[in-house]
């Protein structure tokens, strides 16, 4: 024992911290381990007294990327087959080697064992693994079976609410409307997801159900209006094709003193839409303030438009310039957990791994500066 410990400390670093064991009261130097497994395990049979050393160092190796001399060890590790540390627990390590060298078929092999074997605890890490690889490939109708039988892991209902999503959009054009909306319906219900919303406002639409999907867009802006961006184009879209402009702007000016997004305004400006005067003629306050911000074209070019020519002319030199400030230029898409910025909306963040947590960053600002006013 205390031989193997002397070896183990010139190998193993300092800042190393085993699972179950801390290493660093032997203040290892570890520079580079070549040695064989079995040689090891054959010098110094794997016992109750140096257990917890043989787990530190498979981690050890894991974390080096020595997946194969990780896996040796753990498996000389469930060969031993000492007290305390069952076959699962073993298997689960092993299946995590699998996992890190990037052989998720065979990760998934073991995992399966481990989830049917395992005590509650085990079967919990095996089940968020098996799903972390379910999802890298992208496997969702799977992923999304083993947590409607295993239960919700992680960012709770929002995951799962995603999964769902992510084989809604990979089979969309295989199953039929009904099995789509089955699928989209469960998201839904989960209640967390403003993604499962849009998408089940784009189903609708597509099986021609404009009434239904404006009303799936209202739902979703009148619990989160910072999705103004995204589902502003559909629903004005949905509008015009339904006839419902009027109350579709009708809502957006409600909508406007809730949420005063430009984006809001720009579309109420619209000569299109303001063959319905009462619902424009009191805005002019409200672009005299959005003037000042900078943020869009259509609020500058409605202003000019009532300037005399003397005023134009005079501006109409500084557009370049302002056009850079413009939305369509500037925006882009904020994680609000972790910072990561994105010119494309995506759902899941690259970066923190979280879903839902990218946001238009000037919607975003839009809520502070009222937060910070109330
Ligand atoms: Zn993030």
């Amino acid at each position: 024992m205390s031989k193997l410990l002397s070896i183990l400390k010139r190998y193993i670093p300092e800042r190393f911290r085993g699972r179950r064991f801390l290493l660093d009261q032997y203040h290892f130097d570890l520079t580079s381990f070549e040695g064989d497994v079995s040689d090891w395990v054959n010098k110094f049979p794997i016992s109750q007294q140096n257990v917890e050393i043989y787990f530190a160092l498979a981690e050890l190796f894991r974390r080096r990327g020595e997946f194969d001399k990780a896996v040796s060890v753990h498996e000389a590790l469930a060969k031993a087959n000492l007290e305390g540390h069952s076959l699962s627990e073993i298997t689960l390590e092993i299946a995590q080697d699998y996992y890190a060298a990037g052989v998720l078929g065979h990760a998934e092999e073991l995992l399966v064992r481990a989830l049917e074997d395992a005590d509650e605890g085990l079967s919990r890490q095996a089940f968020r693994l098996w799903l972390a690889i379910l999802e890298s490939e992208q496997d969702w109708q799977r992923a999304v079976e083993l947590v409607e039988q295993y239960g919700i892991a992680g960012s709770g209902g929002l995951r799962l609410a995603n999964l769902y999503c992510e084989y809604v959009q990979q089979v969309r054009r295989q199953k039929s409307a009904s099995a789509l909306n089955k699928i989209i319906r469960k998201a839904s219900r989960l209640g967390v997801s403003a993604r499962a919303e849009m998408l089940a406002a784009e189903l609708a639409t597509e099986q021609n159900q404009l009434g239904l999907a404006i009303s799936i867009y209202r739902e979703l802006l009148l619990k989160d209006p910072r999705r103004i961006n995204l589902v502003l184009v559909p629903m004005r879209h949905l509008s015009t094709v339904h006839g419902s402009l009027d109350s579709f702007s009708r809502f957006m000016k409600q909508l406007y003193r809730r949420h005063p997004s430009v984006r809001i305004l720009d579309v109420l400006l619209d000569q299109n839409l303001t063959s319905n005067q009462t619902l424009t003629d009191d805005l002019d306050t409200d672009v005299e303030k959005q003037l000042q911000e900078g943020d869009s074209e259509s609020v500058l070019q409605y202003w000019l438009a009532k300037q005399p020519s003397v005023v134009k002319e005079s501006i109409l030199p500084l557009m370049p310039a302002l056009k850079k400030n413009f939305l369509d230029s500037a925006d882009d898409h904020l994680c609000i957990e972790c910072g990561f910025h994105s010119e494309k909306m995506v759902w899941l963040c690259p970066q923190c791994g979280s879903w839902e947590t990218l946001y238009s960053r000037y919607e975003l600002k839009i809520e502070q500066k009222l937060k910070k006013a109330t």
